[in-house]
């Protein structure tokens, strides 16, 4: 079943008396392990589209399954236990606490779901070593290159262990050598652990890179090249 499917979802805002339909009947299905770039110009509905896909919003119409669980039925709760387990999130800026090293930021949403600290803290240096950040675990955010802090923020966004992760411009900050060491970062992981991804960016030569692109047009989501 694929991890992500989205089924005629439909959405629209209004602006004064003018309707805004963003999405319009849009179907996605991504399987573990794919990654897919989301390519469009600004204010086409690329949040729109990872907000709904990540259950922070709800689609007018339309459903929205996650390995094959549709969550139009759900409770706002129910909702926000599944992506608590099943997603992790990454925006243009890394939103890493300042106080914390980055061990610690990987360690505490761990915590929060529940794990004893000594496993986490042992999971979140495997993890920082298995995507080469372990000689920087005891740095502080301001420590870290701007690309170490995104790829800090995507061992974050994993540390649960979710089946899909929603990336909004993880590389809209930074210079073309650093974002393709971010894709790398995010290829390793789908590639080692079955990791879906959709990734929202304007980098054509990384989408290049990633399984499928697709993009919006008038709300449609369309496969290209
Ligand atoms: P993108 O991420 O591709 O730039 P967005 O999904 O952020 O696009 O926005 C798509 C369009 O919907 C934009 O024109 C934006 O102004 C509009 N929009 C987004 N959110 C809202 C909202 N809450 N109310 C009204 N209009 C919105
Ligand atoms: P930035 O992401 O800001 O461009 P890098 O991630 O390239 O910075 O570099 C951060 C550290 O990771 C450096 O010490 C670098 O030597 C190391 N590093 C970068 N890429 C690799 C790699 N493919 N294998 C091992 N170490 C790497």
């Amino acid at each position: 079943a694929p991890v992500l499917k989205l089924n005629r979802v439909s959405r629209h805002y209004r602006e004064g008396d003018a309707r805004l339909d963003i999405l319009v009947d849009a179907d996605l299905a991504l399987e573990a392990g794919q990654t897919v770039a989301l390519i469009a110009p600004s204010g086409a509905g690329k949040s729109t589209l990872l907000h709904i896909a990540g259950l922070l919003e709800r689609p007018d119409e339309g459903e929205v399954s996650i390995k094959n669980a549709p969550t139009s039925g759900m409770s706002d709760d129910e909702r926000t236990r599944l992506r608590r387990v099943a997603i992790g999130f990454v925006y243009q800026f890394h939103h890493l606490l300042p106080e914390f090293t980055a061990l610690e930021n990987v360690v505490l949403p761990q915590i929060i779901a529940g794990l004893d600290r000594k496993i986490a803290a042992d999971r979140a240096q495997q993890l920082l070593d298995y995507l080469r950040l372990g000689a920087r675990a005891d740095h502080r955010p301001a420590e870290l290159s701007g690309g170490e802090q995104q790829r800090v923020a995507i061992a974050r966004a994993v540390a649960n262990g979710p089946d899909l992760l929603l990336a909004d411009e993880p590389t809209g900050n930074l210079d073309p050598r650093t974002s393709e060491h971010v894709f790398d970062t995010l290829l390793r992981l789908a590639r080692g652990s079955g990791l879906a991804a959709l990734v929202a960016t304007h980098n054509l030569d990384l989408a290049k890179q990633m399984d499928r692109r697709v993009t919006l047009r008038d709300g449609q989501l369309i496969e290209i090249e």
